[in-house]
Parts: structure tokens; sequence; C-alpha cells
């Protein structure tokens, strides 16, 4: 089989490497479509703080290719969903609901996407592997964790409907963030700086779109709420967003910090807005169970409709090129597809 490897960062090859078989417990699937995502580019360009080099990719859906003896309930050719990690279910932040921090999440990560075939730990097909819903592309199956990424921000916020939310950055987890607020009754203000991504955010329900390469974006969102948002939403994972942003959010608003920044960045606020202002900062990171659940019901049911976040679909023998060109900003998220179709 073909498994992409990224060795360094930059250094990305497709390697020959044999089919693994599934150990008690485990199923192997063979990955229909994969997803390119913000995290994985960020991870090409500098490695991920807590994930070693290795095989690459996190975002897929497939079909059951072969399965430990005890697995019950499932088939082979079942064509699947999931995500690629598990909380242990043992662990003190997992007994408290809080499986998205658990102590060893990363140490059975289904890393690897990118290849023909993909082996599942017990854990996640004990907890996040799902038949796939009748009526769902492999291609919109396997927006299954970013979304489940964005409910869990959204049921941590917890935000009574109503606010005026402005979502700052228009890749694919900014889109999904607006189709999100949008469907539990907010107001979206788009904040980006490409067109593409502008003009997906209007048809994903966003009120008003702001080109922050043209405006001050504090400025204009004051202007336009009459005093800054009740919720700013960064998706950009830059520095200077992530320390601008609760200047721009409405005294007594909140900031949710979605993009990661690179291990060992420091933020910097005004400490006078935090205080004098109750600007409350919240981050969030990941899914829990409940949100990878409530993620597939969301897809399952068409309330989210993630194809046009697709900038197109590429075969596995591109994956090179594909990052070369994300790397270059030549489009945000790429399908791709190990047989060349979908
Ligand atoms: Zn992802
Ligand atoms: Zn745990």
């Amino acid at each position: 089989m073909r498994q992409a490897i990224l060795r360094a960062p930059r250094v990305l090859d497709l390697a020959e490497t044999a089919v693994p078989s599934p150990g008690p417990g485990e199923v192997v699937v063979r990955i229909r479509a994969a997803l390119t995502c913000g995290t994985d580019l960020k991870t090409y360009r500098r490695g991920h703080p807590r994930v070693a080099f290795g095989p690459f990719g996190h975002e897929a859906a497939g079909d059951v290719a072969a399965m430990g003896d005890d697995i019950e309930g499932l088939s082979e050719g079942q064509p699947v969903a999931f995500v690629h990690t598990a909380g242990c279910g043992r662990c003190e932040p997992c007994r408290r609901g809080r499986e998205n921090l658990c102590a060893t999440l990363f140490d059975e990560i289904a890393l690897g996407a990118y290849g023909d075939f993909l082996r599942l730990p017990a854990r996640i097909v004990r907890r996040h592997l799902f038949p796939k819903p009748q009526g769902l592309s492999y291609i919109e199956a396997a927006f299954l964790e970013p979304l489940a990424c964005v409910v869990h921000a959204w049921e941590r916020l917890g935000q009574a409907a109503g606010a005026r939310v402005a979502v700052i950055g228009l890749g694919p987890i900014g889109l999904l963030h607006i189709h999100e607020a949008r469907r539990r009754g907010h107001e979206v203000i788009a904040v980006g700086r490409r067109r593409p991504g502008l003009g997906l955010a209007e048809r994903a329900g966003a009120g008003h779109t702001l080109d922050s390469s043209t405006t001050e974006v504090g400025q204009a969102l004051r202007a336009l709420t009459g005093g800054g948002p009740d919720l700013v939403i960064e998706c950009t994972g830059s520095p200077e967003v992530w320390n601008a942003a609760p200047d721009w959010s409405a005294p007594g608003g909140r900031v949710l910090l979605f993009g990661g920044l690179p291990g060992d960045s420091r933020a910097e606020f005004d400490a006078t807005r935090l205080h004098y202002g109750e600007v409350d900062l919240v981050s969030a990171f990941h899914y829990r169970t409940a949100d990878v659940r409530q993620a597939l019901h969301l897809l399952a049911t068409g309330a989210v409709k993630p194809y046009d976040m697709i900038t197109g679909t590429r075969p596995l023998g591109a994956i090179g090129e594909v990052f070369q060109d994300l790397d270059r900003g030549i489009g945000t998220k790429y399908a791709i597809l190990p047989e060349g179709v979908a």
C-alpha cells in the first residue's frame, strides 16, 4: 500500500509499506477520501507540538477492510466514518467527561489518512467509529473530525442565541464556525483576506463580510455592531490576531481562541481591556465523544453541508504537490482520493 510520510518540515513522500493487520479490538479501514486540514499544513511547515513526524493525515472516511476477531456489529466492506483519536475512558479528565484532555490522547492516535489503508486502535473503534450515514459521500463523512472540533467549541461557549459573532479567518474551520453560529441563531460578521473565503462566508450565512486586507478590523467591527461583537472567534492561528481579538470584542464580550499557535508561543493581551472590559477568553481543543456524535448527526441530517468548502479533489499520488500548493496559499482544503475518483 501507499502511505504518505512526513519526515521533516516540508519533506513529504509517498512510501510503499505493508497493509496493516488488525489486532484485538482494531479495525483496518480502506481509505476512500481524506481531507487536508489547517493543522496538517502547520505540521507540514514546522512539525506538531504534540505529535512526532511520521504517517501523515488525520481526516478520512472509508470502508472496513479487516477487523480483529473480537469485533462485533461490523462487516467487511461496511462504509464508515471515524475520527483519529479517542479518550482512554479511565484517566481523571476522561472520568470527568473531558475526554479531549485525556492524559493519553496522543498515545493511540490514528495518523496516516493519506494512504490506502489505516489501522484504527481499539479505543477509537469502541468510541469513535460509526457506520457512514446513508446519503453522505465519503468526502462529507471525512468532515466529521473538523466539525466535531467546532461543535465542541460551541458546546463549551454555551452562547445564548441572538449574539453578534465575528469570525476571523475564513478557511474551512472559520466557515464551519459560521454554519454553526447561524444554526444556533446568531448573526455573523465574517472577516478574512481572500476572495474565495469571503464569498463562501456569505453563502454560509454571514450577514456582513469584512476584507481585513483593506479594512481596520477593530474599527469596522465597532462601527457595524455599535461597540463590538459579543463573541469574536479566532480561526487564523496567527499571534497578531490572538493578541488583538480581545480589543475587538464588546465590553463584557468573549473571545474564542480556536486556531492553535506554534509550541512555546506566548500571547499578549491588553490587561486593562480584559479587566475593565470584563472580556473573557475561552479556548477550545479537539472534541469529546458527545461532540463527535453531535457532529455526525449534523452531517447525517444535512444541517451542515460542507461540500463547498473543498477546493478540489486530488489523487493520493499527488499528495506532495497538494502540500506544496497549500504551502503557497493555493487552495484551502483538498479531498485526497486514493482511487482518484469519489
Ligand atoms: Zn483536522
Ligand atoms: Zn483518558
